[in-house]
């Protein structure tokens, strides 16, 4: 069976920054690289903040996270990795020949080497409004996520939530829509101070503690939200009422889960896999880079995401090639770079 599968040198499980990061730091040096994304798009948690401003990436002036995501997999694509998508990886095996097979749910078998994980806190899913029947709206003004404000212009916005995502949208979306109501079960917020202030000073309405009890509408489109009361219990009181809506942005916060990861015989606590300093984790050849990987000291920053893919693909380069060891991997070293600073137009004496 194995024979029959292409092998690569390493194989990325998770194209989120450190995935991301890895597979362009994994073509530089010279592996055959395959990247595999569960979801339907690569960027991992960085999809959950799409418009969020991020400061704190060294070198990296204000940027974007949909903006980052776009350079990320721009670089990413530098070697021509192989990249698949809508795969979630669920089984890993050793083949005879000492090389790893890991299986996704669909059942496609993937031939490596080496294997980096670099799978967050795993696949992510946006907690979901807990009402029966409302997935069929998700196709049309029921959001879990905003990547275009446009959308919402003169429209009638209900969101429900607390965190800083809620009080984010509901603030950017005040200047475009034509009324944004905010529903949450707690009195209090938990977004940052500063956006909370700017919300209660708004002209957003802010129903608070409260939650959607119903929605209404046709086959195609919520038309009305039934938002009731909640006393200090947390139970519903009586107090509805019956709001016409355009457009409901739920922000319940994230799940995710490890899923069968968990099975392998990794070392982990509950939501992370331990490794050393050379990024291995406790089955030979495979890593993990990233908010998965746990580690003295360690940064759960796109920061320490990247620094951490740089380090798992050396280490798995030596781990096929020990020889590598002293190779220097500097990006002017690969001769592909000679050719790419030429075409931006880098004068001969500094290629
Ligand atoms: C709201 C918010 C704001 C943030 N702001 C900042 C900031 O301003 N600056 C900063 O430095 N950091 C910030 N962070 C942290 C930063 O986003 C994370 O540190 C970073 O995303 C970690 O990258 P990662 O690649 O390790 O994991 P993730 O981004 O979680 O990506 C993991 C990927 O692996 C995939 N995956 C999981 N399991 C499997 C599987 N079994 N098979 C296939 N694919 C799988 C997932 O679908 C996902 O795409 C923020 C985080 C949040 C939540």
């Amino acid at each position: 069976m194995t024979n029959t599968l292409e092998l690569y040198d390493l194989t990325i499980v998770g194209g989120g920054p450190a995935g991301l990061f890895a597979t362009f730091y994994s073509g530089m040096r010279d592996m055959k690289t395959k990247l595999i994304e569960a979801q339907a798009y690569l960027g991992g948690r960085l999809n959950s903040y799409p418009k969020k401003m991020i400061w704190d990436v060294g070198g990296l002036l204000p940027t974007r996270a949909d903006q980052l995501i776009e350079s990320l997999v721009a670089q990413a694509e530098t070697f021509q990795p192989t990249i698949v998508l809508n795969q979630q990886i669920e089984q890993l095996e050793r083949c005879p020949d000492g090389h790893l097979i890991v299986t996704s749910h669909t059942g496609e078998r993937h031939y490596t080497r080496t294997l980096l994980l670099s799978v967050g806190y795993g696949v992510i899913k946006f907690s979901k409004l807990d009402l029966a029947d409302v997935e069929k709206y998700e196709v049309t003004n029921l959001h879990y996520s905003v990547t275009d404000l446009e959308q919402f212009r003169q429209k009638r916005v209900l969101i429900s939530g607390g965190g800083n995502s809620a009080v984010d949208w509901a603030n950017e979306l005040e200047p475009i829509a034509k009324a944004v109501t905010v529903v949450h079960r707690r009195d209090q917020f938990a977004g940052h101070e500063k956006s909370v202030k700017k919300m209660n000073q708004s002209t957003i309405k802010i129903k608070t503690p409260y939650i959607i009890r119903k929605v209404n509408g046709t086959q195609t489109h919520i038309q009305t939200a039934e938002i009731t009361k909640l006393n200090e219990d947390g139970e519903s009181l009586d107090t509805t009422e019956n709001l016409p809506v355009d457009a409901i942005i739920v922000n319940h916060g994230l799940q995710s889960d490890l899923g069968q990861l968990k099975q392998w015989g990794l070392e982990m606590d509950e939501r992370h896999i331990l490794v050393n300093d050379k990024l291995e984790t406790t089955i030979d050849g495979v890593y993990a880079a990233g908010d998965t990987a746990k580690f003295s000291n360690k940064i759960n920053l796109l920061a320490g995401a990247f620094t951490d893919a740089a380090v798992a693909v050396n280490h798995a380069k030596t781990y096929i090639k020990p020889e590598a060891k002293n190779d220097i991997f500097i990006s002017s070293h690969n001769a592909i770079f000679t050719e790419k600073n030429r075409a931006l137009g880098v004068p001969e004496e500094d290629l």
